[in-house]
C-alpha cells in the first residue's frame, strides 16, 4: 500500500513512520510512505504558502494553489504508479477510479479501528495535513474525498493525526505485523476490548499470572480470555459492549459489570 502525505513538516511525518514496525515494512516493500513537502509548490519567491484569512480573524490560512499543484503531482505520480502496475499484471489501466484524499481535520469522522480496516483496502492513500488555522476551503472542495478526525480536540497540525491514521492502517496490511493473527485479536474487534495479558515473571510485586493462563488448556484459555474481554470493556467501555454480540449469559455479566461500575 501506498501512503502519500502532504505536509509542511515532512521531516516530522517520516521521522515517526521510519521508525520500528511501520520503518521495517518500508524497508521490505511491503508499504511505501512519501511525505510531499507542499512549500516545494509554493509560487512567490520566499516560499510562503500561507496568508492572512479574508474577513479578519486569529491566525494565518494555507493558501490554496500550493496544496493544489502539490495534490496534482502526487495524483501524476500515482496514475503512472496504477498504469505500470496494470502493464505488469496484464490488466486495463485503471486511470478512472478516484484518488482517495483524506483532510485530517477536527471537522472529519472520528477515526476508528473499523475505518482503519476500510482503508487498508485500498491500494493507495494520500494525506493532507493542513497547519495554523487550516486551509482555504475552495481546495479542500476540489480535491478532498474524506475528512477524518481523531477526536473533538484541536491539534496545531494535521501530522499527528496522518501520522496516527498511518499507523493505524499500515499495520493492517498483510505482513506488516509478524504475526497476522495479533491484529484479529485486538481491542475493537467485534466491538470488545482485548483481554488482560501478562509476561515473564510468574509472580511481580506479589501479583501471580492467573493460573489458567499456565495450565496449557487452551480451550480454558480462550474461555477465560473472552469473560475478561466482556468485564474490561464492560468496566471501561459500556458504550461499546452495547454493540457487541453476545450470548444472553455474557449479556448478563456485561449488564452486572457496568451496574457495579455505576455504583462505585
Ligand atoms: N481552525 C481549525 C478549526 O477550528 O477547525 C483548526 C485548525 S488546526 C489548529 C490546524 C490543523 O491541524 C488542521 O487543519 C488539521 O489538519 C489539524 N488538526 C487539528 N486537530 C485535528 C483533529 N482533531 N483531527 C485531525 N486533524 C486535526
Amino acid at each position: 500500500m501506498d501512503f502519500y502525505i502532504m505536509t509542511l513538516f515532512p521531516e516530522m511525518v517520516m521521522g515517526g513512520l521510519n521508525t520500528s514496525i511501520t520503518g521495517r515494512a518500508v524497508s521490505k516493500g511491503l508499504l511505501s510512505i512519501e511525505a510531499v513537502n507542499i512549500r516545494d509548490y509554493a509560487f512567490n519567491k520566499h516560499s510562503s504558502v500561507d496568508d492572512y484569512p479574508y474577513g479578519g480573524g486569529a491566525g494565518m490560512l494555507m493558501q490554496a494553489e500550493p496544496v493544489y499543484q502539490c495534490f496534482k503531482a502526487v495524483e501524476e505520480k500515482i496514475r503512472s504508479k496504477r498504469a505500470k502496475r496494470a502493464q505488469e499484471n496484464g490488466q486495463e489501466p485503471d486511470g478512472g477510479k478516484r484518488v482517495r484524499v483524506v483532510y485530517l481535520s477536527p471537522q472529519g469522522r472520528t477515526f476508528s479501528q473499523s475505518m482503519a480496516e476500510e482503508y487498508a483496502k485500498e491500494e493507495e492513500v494520500v494525506l493532507l495535513c493542513g497547519h495554523y488555522e487550516g486551509i482555504d476551503e475552495r481546495v479542500l472542495e476540489e480535491i478532498v474525498t474524506d475528512y477524518v478526525s481523531i477526536g473533538d480536540f484541536v491539534v496545531t497540525g494535521g501530522e499527528l493525526p496522518a501520522m496516527i491514521m498511518t499507523d493505524a492502517v499500515a499495520r493492517l496490511v498483510p505482513g506488516v505485523l509478524h504475526n497476522d493473527i495479533s491484529s484479529q485479536s485486538e481491542s475493537f474487534q467485534e466491538n470488545l476490548l482485548e483481554y488482560p495479558q501478562y509476561s515473564r515473571p510468574e509472580v511481580w510485586h506479589e501479583k501471580r499470572v492467573p493460573d489458567v493462563l499456565l495450565s496449557g488448556h487452551h480451550a480454558n484459555v480462550e474461555k477465560w480470555r473472552r469473560r475478561q474481554s466482556i468485564l474490561c470493556t464492560a468496566r471501561r467501555r459500556p458504550d461499546l459492549i452495547e454493540k457487541a454480540s453476545l450470548t444472553e449469559e455474557e449479556a448478563e455479566l456485561a449488564k452486572k459489570t457496568a451496574k457495579e461500575n455505576k455504583e462505585e
